[in-house]
C-alpha cells in the first residue's frame, strides 16, 4: 500500500515561549520527522552548530540566495534575515518525510501560499510575565535583545487567528501531549493519502477476481 505523503508541521510562537524545547522533544520521539534547517544572518548562539540549528550566512550571502529564488519563504525577524531553503524541503517531502518548521508568523503565511497544505500550530506563552521570565531565564540573549523580542510578541500573537491549532505552553507535559496529538492527527488527514480509497477498492476488486 502506498505510504502517505510527507506533511509540513509549522510551529510559531513568540521567542521564549518554548518552541525549541517542545520541537526538540517531538523530533527525539519521532525520528521520521525531519527539521527544516533555516538560513539566517544572526550570529550563532553558544552551543549552536552550522548546518544543524541553522545555516549561518552573511547578509550578502543571504540576499544573493534570496534573489536567486532559493527560499520557499523568507522574512526579517528581530533585525535579522531568516529563510527556508526550498530545494532541501522539496527533496524531503518528495521522499515522503514529514518536515517540522520553526519559523515566524510572516514565514508561515508565505509557506501556506508557496507550498500549500500543512498543519500550522501557534504556541502561546501563559502570560507576558512568564514569557519575560523564560527569555531572561534562558540566558542566551542580552537585555536589549530580550526587550526587542518582547516588543514583537503582541504583533505575533495577533496573527494567531490564521493558525489551525492553538496550544498554551504552561505546563510542559500537557503542552507536549497536545503537540504530539496534533502531529499524529495531522498525518491522518485525507489530503496526505488521496489514493487510499482507490487502493482499498482496487484490492477488493483484485480479491474478487482471485475468487
Ligand atoms: P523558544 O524556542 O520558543 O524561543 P525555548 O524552547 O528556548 O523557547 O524556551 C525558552 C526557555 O523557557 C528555556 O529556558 C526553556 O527551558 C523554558 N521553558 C520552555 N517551556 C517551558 C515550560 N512549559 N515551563 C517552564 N519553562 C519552560
Ligand atoms: P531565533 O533567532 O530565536 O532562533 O529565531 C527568531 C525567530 O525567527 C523565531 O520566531 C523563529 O521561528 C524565526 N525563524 C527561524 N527560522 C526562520 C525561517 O526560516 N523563516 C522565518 N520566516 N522565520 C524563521
Amino acid at each position: 500500500m502506498n505510504k502517505r505523503r510527507g506533511l509540513m508541521l509549522v510551529i510559531c510562537a513568540p521567542s521564549g515561549t518554548g518552541k525549541s524545547t517542545l520541537t526538540n522533544r517531538l523530533r527525539k520521539e519521532f525520528t521520521r520527522l525531519a527539521f527544516s534547517v533555516s538560513c539566517t544572518t544572526r550570529a550563532p548562539r553558544t552551543g549552536e552548530s552550522d548546518g544543524v540549528d541553522y545555516h549561518f550566512l552573511s547578509r550578502d550571502e543571504f540576499i544573493a540566495q534570496r534573489d536567486a529564488g532559493h527560499f520557499a519563504e523568507w522574512a526579517k525577524v528581530h533585525d535579522n534575515f531568516y529563510g527556508t531553503p526550498k530545494q532541501a524541503l522539496t527533496e524531503m517531502l518528495d521522499e515522503g518525510r514529514d518536515v517540522l518548521f520553526d519559523i515566524d508568523v510572516q514565514g508561515a503565511a508565505q509557506l501556506r501560499q508557496s507550498m500549500g497544505e500543512g498543519g500550522h500550530v501557534f504556541l502561546f506563552p501563559p502570560s507576558f510575565a512568564t514569557l519575560k521570565d523564560r527569555l531572561l531565564g534562558r540566558g542566551t540573549d542580552p537585555g536589549e535583545v530580550v526587550n526587542r523580542r518582547l516588543d514583537n510578541a503582541p504583533g505575533e500573537i495577533n496573527q494567531a487567528i490564521h493558525f489551525d491549532y492553538w496550544i498554551v505552553n504552561d505546563d510542559l507535559e500537557s503542552a507536549y501531549d497536545q503537540l504530539r496529538a496534533v502531529y499524529l492527527a495531522e498525518g491522518l488527514r485525507p489530503v496526505y493519502r488521496p489514493n487510499l480509497p482507490a487502493e482499498i477498492l482496487g484490492n477488493a476488486a483484485q480479491e474478487d477476481s482471485d475468487g
